[in-house]
């Protein structure tokens, strides 16, 4: 299911953003970086052979720099590396071999990750040139000569990669396990939401027979079921600095959701509701994942009898893009409603694992359909014939209509709304797919 993670990694000017987003498909420049944004760029899909992989743009390192920022960026590098299948060195042709260059590859080396090394910027067609040798000394095979401003040799590359990928590769845990990412800015008590949960129960250490488990993986077993919290690296307390950069703790909040069934997404009620936290909850979203709020620290609230409902409300305003997501107001410090956490989770997660039958499906879109007739433009009248579920996680849902272009937004809301109604579709988002039929 989790599919292989490819780390493009070297020092910074080498061309690594240039081919990044060659790899992806898109051109992008830095200034469309927008805040808010919820893809980040350096974290995306990709696709070759007609098989799907993440690619990662580590950002750049420099080993010899002792600068803050410089070991953050180190830090992020080294996190994609730890959890990548392969990784694309890229070097610069014209510059030859630089000790950063030689130093990186010997991190990865040490690595133990199978390494393809990318020669970029070979922009003239035909042979390469002499200077192109030199790079065999770095130890690391076959370079591949690339040009990520034209898209040469991006194939080669890609070629050389796929030989150490498995996409076969099986599931880490077993179906039994429901796998959790607790999500959210540094400091919205993620780390004490875990050592709570953790605390207070079994915790297997042990790898479970057959499967390989993620060092920072938490696995729980209790009468609410089996867990297993991902990446949660955070139940040691981490160090202010160590987390201080943005990039660096959403890129790794993408990588967990990427690999779970439920996201938790942890807000921190005392400072309330802020641009991260609609980016992470974002992609969650968008990845179709089952969802949960943790409104974290409501201990430290002053309250009054309405205080939970106004916050609820404000919160349902902040999270409208997402409005199917459930509100847990939870203590990490004193436990309040923590243990609830366990079945909420049970529940989204069933939500989005949900299968309905044709039968009932088409039960509720005639009676939606008769009680708000579908749209018309210029005589023609939207019908929809016939609906079917295609697949779960999340629930989606095939359309089949006469003219997808009569159905518009507002009554696709209204029958996702109908859908969630009916049948209790709660914590997760739906996808709807409209098909054409003569
Ligand atoms: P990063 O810091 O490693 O991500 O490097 P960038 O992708 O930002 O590229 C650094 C500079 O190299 C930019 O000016 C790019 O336009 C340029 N560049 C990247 N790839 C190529 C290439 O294949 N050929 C040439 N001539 N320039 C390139
Ligand atoms: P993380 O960075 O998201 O993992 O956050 P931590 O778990 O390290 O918590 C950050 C700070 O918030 C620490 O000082 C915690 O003691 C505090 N904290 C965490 N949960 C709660 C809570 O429920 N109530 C209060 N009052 N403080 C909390």
């Amino acid at each position: 299911m989790a599919k292989p993670l490819v780390a493009v990694v070297g020092r910074p000017n080498v061309g690594k953003s240039t081919l990044f987003n060659k790899l992806i498909g898109q051109r992008l420049s830095i200034v469309e970086d927008t805040p808010g944004v919820t893809r980040d760029r350096i974290y995306a899909e990709c696709e070759w052979r007609g098989k799907e992989f993440m690619l990662v743009d580590t950002g750049g390192i420099e080993p010899r720099a002792d600068d803050v920022i410089l070991s953050q960026m180190r830090r992020q590098a080294q996190l994609a590396i730890e959890k990548a299948d392969a990784i694309i060195l890229v070097v610069e042709l014209a510059a030859g071999i630089t000790a950063n260059d030689a130093d990186i590859a010997t991190m990865l080396q040490k690595s133990g990750k199978p390494v393809v090394l990318c020669v970029n910027k070979c922009d003239r067609l035909g042979d390469v040139p002499p200077e192109f040798y030199e790079f065999y000394n770095l130890g690391l095979g076959d370079p591949v000569p690339v040009s990520s401003v034209h898209g040469h040799g991006t194939g080669d590359l890609l070629d050389a990669v796929f030989e150490h990928l498995d996409f076969e590769k099986g599931e880490e845990y077993g179906d039994h396990y429901i796998r959790v990412a607790v999500i959210g800015k540094p400091n919205v008590g993620k780390s004490s939401l875990i050592n709570r949960i953790a605390g207070e129960e079994r915790v297997i250490v042990s790898n479970i027979a057959g499967t390989t488990r993620d060092a920072t993986d938490t696995v729980i077993e209790n009468e609410h079921g089996k867990y297993v919290f991902i990446d949660t690296a955070g139940i040691r307390r981490k160090s202010r600095v160590e987390e201080a950069i943005e990039r660096y703790s959403v890129l790794r909040a993408y990588m967990a959701v990427d690999r779970a069934d439920v996201a938790v997404i942890v807000i921190d009620a005392t400072t309330g509701f802020t641009e991260q936290d609609s980016k992470v909850a974002g992609y969650a979203h968008e990845q179709g994942k089952a969802c949960i709020v943790a409104v974290n620290k409501w201990d430290a609230v002053d309250k009054d009898g309405s205080t939970m409902k106004e916050f609820q409300k404000k919160l349902e305003n902040d999270f409208s893009f997402m409005s199917y997501v459930p509100f847990l107001f939870i203590s990490a410090l004193t436990g309040q409603r923590v243990e609830k956490l366990y079945d909420l989770i049970r529940h989204v997660h069933e939500k989005n694992s949900m299968r309905i039958t044709t039968g009932m499906l088409n039960d509720m879109l005639a009676y939606a359909t008769a009680r708000v007739q579908p749209p018309s433009d210029k005589g023609k009248r939207l019908k929809i014939y016939y609906m079917t579920q295609a697949s779960t996680k999340p629930p989606t849902f095939v359309c089949f209509v006469n003219r997808a272009e009569l159905f518009h937004f507002s009554y696709q809301r209204y029958l996702e709304n109908q859908i969630r109604e009916t049948f209790q579709l709660d914590g997760t988002p739906i996808r709807m797919i409209v098909r054409e039929r003569g």
